[in-house]
Formats: C-alpha cells, structure tokens, sequence
C-alpha cells in the first residue's frame, strides 16, 4: 500500500483537514502541495480529508507523494448503520491510512475506548494502518493524571490481535488542539517516552521501539524543529496548518531537517 513502508520509525507527517474544505478548496490544496512538496521525500505522508472528499482527493494525489486517511471508520463490515463508512469503503476509496479516536471523536461525539478498540482491529484486518490518537484534557494534565489517562488509552486498546506494523500512535495533548498552545519539546517527549513505555508493558521493549509515535497539536513551521527534534517523536499529526500548502510544507521540510534525512 502506497506510503507505509517496512521501515517503521520512518518519520510520518500527516494533516487532517477536519470538516473543511469544498470540493474546490481541496482541489487548490492538493495543488499547492504537489508544487512544494515532489518527488520522493525521505518520509511517509498522508493527508486526511472529510468522507465525501476522499474519492476524488485519491484522484488528485495520484503520482504525488501523499497518500490517503480517512478521519474516522466504523467496526461493522456493512449493514444497517446509516451514516457510518466501512473500513472496505475506506479502501476502495483509496484510503491506507485511517484515524481513530482523535480527541474530537472521544470528547465531542462521546466515543469510548470499548468502540475504538473495535474500530482499530477492524480497520487493520481491512488492511488498513492505523493512526490511533491519544491525549489528556487541561485538568488531567493539571491534576497530574496525564500518565494515568494516556496509560488507560492505551490498556484498553492494545493487545496481541493488534498488528504494531501497522499502527501508529498520535501524542495530541487536547488542550494543545487548535489552541495555539503546543506542548514544549521536552513535555512532548516525557509523554511518548511514556507511550513507549507502556507499550513495552503489552509487548515487549523491542516491538514498542519499532512503533511510530507522531506529535499532534498546534504544529506550526516555526514550532516543527524543535518537537520534531525530540528522540521519541516521529512525525506530526497537523490539523490547522495542514490547511495551508505552503505552511504544511514547511513542516514536512523542518521534519525532514531535524530528523536529518537531507
Ligand atoms: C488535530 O486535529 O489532530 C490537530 C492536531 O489540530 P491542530 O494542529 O489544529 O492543533
């Protein structure tokens, strides 16, 4: 499948557009990336656009670097589920990668670990790889619980049916999400060296130093460097500035910068 590689700490830098975008915006976009970013960058890339734009943004990435996510997926293969998407739609819409449990799924649709544990096996026995986010709310972090609530996000999806080549884990802080605050380099990486950690508690050290952890909140040109920099982040997972060509560009560049790929 295009964009995931045997490689598995091969940085992953990935934008999720939200519900944003007409078909025209998304059409402008895409152009505007594959003017900025050609050829064969050192580094997986995904962008991840509403249900009803996946089918022709699979047409408009085609021969670019970009590959395709989907935001969200259902755990049924099909049936009476209106208005949910399957993950064999996901596929033949051209999707290799899907999201599960962004923040905005858990907290303002009501989502709960029982469901996205069922949506990732799903989505991986479609073939699909998995970008399965993580993240503590303002008073978690305050109240000193961040290892308690990234460890339960954790525990209660992961096990041994759970295909670790091909999942990565998003680190997205929910008060870092389109906040303008991001977590500093040194909060980013105490939370995926944790994530790692726990990881090991599942499986073991060397198949958690394998997986892929992206950092996600508040991403910007000029705050990639130093976040991508952190010996435990490996990508980013962008959502504002994944709206804009040449900002997002600019992160995959300082990405590819500060892990030295060029
Ligand atoms: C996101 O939605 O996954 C995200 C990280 O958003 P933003 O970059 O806008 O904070």
């Amino acid at each position: 499948m295009k964009g995931v590689t045997d490689l598995m700490r091969r940085p992953f830098v990935a934008g999720n557009w939200k519900m944003n975008l007409t078909l025209a915006e998304a059409r402008q976009l895409v152009g505007g990336l594959r003017e900025r970013v050609a050829g064969r960058p050192p580094l997986d890339l995904a962008i991840c656009p509403s249900f009803v734009l996946l089918f022709p943004v699979s047409e408009a990435i085609k021969g670019s670097p970009f590959a395709l996510g989907a935001q969200d997926v259902y755990f049924q293969d099909k049936g009476a589920f209106t208005g949910e998407v399957s993950p064999a739609m996901l596929v033949d819409a051209g999707c290799t990668y899907v999201i599960i449990g962004h923040s905005e799924r858990r907290h303002v649709i009501g989502e709960t670990g029982d469901l996205l544990a069922r949506k990732v096996r799903a989505a991986q026995k479609a073939g699909l790889h998995v970008i399965y986010c993580v993240g503590e709310k303002l008073e978690e972090r305050e109240g000193n619980r961040t290892e308690v609530v990234l460890g339960r996000q954790i525990d209660e999806v992961f096990g041994p049916d759970v295909d670790l080549s091909r999942l990565t884990v998003a680190y997205e802080p929910v008060w870092a999400i389109g906040t303008g605050r991001n977590a500093t380099p040194a909060q980013a990486q105490e939370a995926h060296r944790f994530i790692r950690n726990r990881l090991a508690r599942v499986y073991n050290e060397g198949l958690a130093g394998q997986v892929r952890i992206q950092y996600g909140g508040s991403v910007t040109a000029a705050n990639a460097g130093e976040l991508m920099s952190q010996p435990d982040v490996d990508g980013a997972l962008v959502g504002g500035a994944s709206l804009k060509a040449d900002e997002f560009a600019k992160i995959i560049e300082a990405t590819i910068a500060a892990k030295g790929l060029k």
